[in-house]
């Protein structure tokens, strides 16, 4: 298992008078065998509806997703997680069958799993996970809105997004019918990448070129994720806005086998020690010719004190500095006020979905 530093965050914003997101990260005391068949996962989802309703539907996905993907015993965590993820929409969906006071609710979610070398990672709505990787952020996952099917379609122009009346109208969600399609992502890690799992409340204040200069000058990744968010809220902060940020650093945590001890040539020892002190001075170099890599990696949730389902506010965040240019902040673009759908649109919008895809 890769060794990890996690950060995570999620705030109200400056606009919302509750926060509907919510994040969910691997317990902590997973055993050897579970990390080595499941890997560690993370999910953020955003829910929306009325009253208590979106805060039930995205603490209830966050949750049930976490316990069902390391509760299920198939060796398969794609399907796993798949599973998860529609045992989290039924239990939304007949709740809001059940009650009335939660009857509109919904929640996207996104999900990342880490295992060994693989990235899963899995979807539904408009929640993304981005993989971040030298200079360059990749959206792994396509949200399930009007707007990103307008733009595949080509009906709709990157630069018409900002202005078009359908912004934020999400054509899939958790909760709205009684099943749902996850899509799900394979992607390869490399020593380096770092995971973004996010709301739209981030990904609308914040472009993807500020997003990968904030978390590449961040210190670590609890650093990058506070720093997300204060821009988010300094941005306008029209939403909630939620930033897990998972940093992949080096090789396995877990040691390579180790030789049994023979008898050496005393001269065989010396080489090696000059092979060794040449290395260290290569390996000075490259990281010091690398800006932006992060310094001692950390384990997952080793902060005792982190919920593994977080609310965490971030007011302390924003009174924080950030260590942002004036410049880049003024050239993220302002965006009209992104509208939510209630979940009885999404059912209607989402007769107009394309079938659910499973890429390669
Ligand atoms: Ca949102």
């Amino acid at each position: 298992q890769p060794r990890l530093d996690v950060g995570q965050l999620t705030h109200r914003g400056q606009v919302r008078e509750r926060n509907e997101d919510h994040f969910a990260l691997p317990p902590p005391n997973l055993g050897a065998e579970t990390l080595a068949a499941k890997g560690r996962l993370f999910v953020v989802a955003d829910g929306m509806g009325g009253h208590e309703g979106g805060q039930w539907a995205s603490h209830s996905a966050v949750q049930r997703i976490m316990a069902e993907y390391y509760g299920d015993p198939t060796p398969d965590p794609q399907y796993s997680l798949a599973r998860a993820i529609r045992l989290a929409n039924t239990e939304i969906h007949q709740e809001a069958q059940r009650n009335p006071a939660l009857e509109r609710m919904g929640t996207t979610v996104t999900a990342a799993v880490i295992l060994g070398q693989n990235l899963l990672v899995a979807n539904v709505g408009d929640s993304r996970t981005y993989l971040l990787r030298g200079a360059g952020a990749k959206q792994l996952t396509q949200d399930h809105s009007l707007i990103a099917q307008a733009l595949r379609d080509g009906t709709v122009t990157p630069d018409q997004v900002e202005m078009h009346p359908y912004r934020g109208v999400i054509t899939r969600a958790l909760g709205s019918r009684p099943t749902v399609q996850p899509d799900l992502f394979r992607e390869k890690r490399q020593p380096g990448d770092r995971l973004l799992l996010c709301s739209d409340g981030l990904t609308n204040e914040l472009s993807d070129e500020l997003i990968v200069a904030t978390v590449s000058r961040s210190k670590n990744a609890q650093d990058a994720s506070r720093q997300l968010v204060s821009l988010a809220n300094r941005n306008g902060g029209r939403d909630n806005v939620t930033a897990v940020v998972v940093s992949l650093n080096g090789a396995s945590a877990a040691a390579a086998p180790v030789a049994a001890p023979r008898r050496v040539p005393a001269w065989l020892f010396l080489l090696a020690a000059g092979a060794l002190a040449v290395a260290l001075a290569l390996t000075a170099v490259v990281v010091f010719y690398r800006p932006g890599r992060t310094g001692t990696a950390t384990m997952v949730a080793a902060d005792p004190s982190s919920a593994l389902v977080g609310t965490v506010s971030a007011d302390a965040a924003l009174e924080s500095p950030v260590a942002t240019s004036v410049d880049e902040v003024a050239a993220v673009p302002r965006s009209s006020a992104t509208a939510t759908a209630t979940v009885s649109e999404l059912v209607a919008l989402a007769e107009t979905e394309t079938p659910a895809s499973l890429p390669p």
